[in-house]
């Protein structure tokens, strides 16, 4: 696929696709503008995965099957009426993130680069790990000071290379770029480069596919807003196409005192909270997030840790067991309005138990 760019979304420069190029020169976040055709109504008999959407996702089959792990389409779930959760703890390396790290890999391959280089001590960097590893990629992930050294024995064991940059989280960021401009590679933040969004894209699609229509509300938790943005992203595709006739309301969950989208970061000095996995200070595409949130008529929900734990319980005895970030999202459903719109409602199940276990109370 030729006909892609980068345009910017501050100033609206537009950029040719290059390993190289991740942020604007005005420092504004990119995002991918290309051509799609139509989905297929029917699309009985493909196989699951990016591959299945090829129609809506600007990337090479062939790149993508060079790291494809056998991406399921993650199980939707009947709970209470009117209520599913969408299992995508149960993707490759056990988070959503395999979505979006199918892509960038795809893209390394594209563009030639055999190495790839990420800030992440999580689960992004578990999913690209694997599927570079799968693809025979070579990943360099640096992590600050810290980091929980449970969730780099998953990112070592795949072949990855670890480098402990002192400081925070940012200044893991910096050594990734310094690494990326004296050695090369492609920079592949999930939360920065905008191919990781055209792998989360396929969320909306299977939840279309499997509900047969478009939820009226999905719920998810957010950090950097890498779900939220690519949901968006292919709901909004799916009623450019006639598929939806409205984009579902996307309720993004956060931690009290890690909530970025609504200015309480109380908690932000402290020790990496029980819901790591959204704990992002400053969300890169933050304004884009609030953007998307209320053109769908959504909301912002923020949960205490205790309604986490409560949730993550709740889950794991009714055999579903997902990391505590996961279980946020369960949590927030208590939280919706009471006269929130009717409709099915879609909970995002993101990060598998065994990625930070917790003991129930
Ligand atoms: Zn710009």
């Amino acid at each position: 696929m030729n006909d892609r760019r980068y345009a910017c979304t501050l100033c609206g420069v537009l950029y040719e696709v290059t390993a190289g190029r991740i942020v604007c020169d005005c420092g504004g976040p990119l995002r991918l503008v290309a051509d799609f055709a139509v989905l297929p109504e029917n699309l009985y008999g493909r196989p699951f995965g990016l591959t299945r959407y090829m129609e809506a996702i600007a990337l090479d089959e062939s790149a993508l099957m060079a790291c494809d792990l056998g991406m399921s389409m993650s199980p939707l779930l009947p709970m209470e009426e009117s209520i599913f959760v969408k299992c995508d703890y149960r993707l490759p390396s056990g988070s959503f993130k395999d979505r979006g790290a199918a892509a960038l890999v795809a893209l390394a391959i594209e563009l030639g680069e055999t190495k790839l280089v990420v800030d992440s001590s999580g689960n992004a960097a578990a999913a690209l790990s694997a599927h570079a590893a799968r693809a025979g990629l070579n990943v360099t992930v640096v992590v600050p000071t810290g980091a929980p050294e449970g969730k780099l024995v998953q990112i070592r064991a795949y072949g990855s290379d670890v480098e402990i940059a002192p400081g925070t989280r940012a200044d893991a960021g910096r050594l990734a770029r310094k690494i990326v401009s004296e050695v090369g590679g492609l920079y592949a933040s999930h939360g920065q480069n905008p191919f990781f969004l055209e792998g989360t894209k396929t969320w909306a699609f299977e939840v279309w596919e499997q509900l047969g229509e478009c939820p009226a509300t999905v719920v998810m938790p957010v950090g950097s807003g890498s779900l939220l943005l690519g949901v968006h992203a292919g709901f909004s595709y799916l009623r450019r196409i006639g598929r939806c006739s409205e984009i579902p309301r996307l309720v993004a969950v956060q931690s009290r005192g890690w909530a970025a989208l609504t200015g309480d970061l109380s908690r932000a000095d402290g020790p990496t909270p029980l819901t790591d996995g959204i704990a992002i200070a400053n969300p890169f595409r933050k304004q884009e997030i609030l953007d998307a949130v209320a053109e769908s008529g959504g909301a912002v929900v923020v949960v205490d840790d205790e309604d986490v734990i409560g949730a993550y319980g709740r889950l794991a005895m009714s055999g579903i067991w997902v990391e505590p970030t996961a279980a946020a999202a369960w949590a927030a459903l208590e939280r919706l309005p009471d006269n929130w719109p009717p409709g099915p409602i879609v909970v995002n199940l993101g990060g598998a138990g065994y990625k930070k276990p917790i003991a129930s109370s």
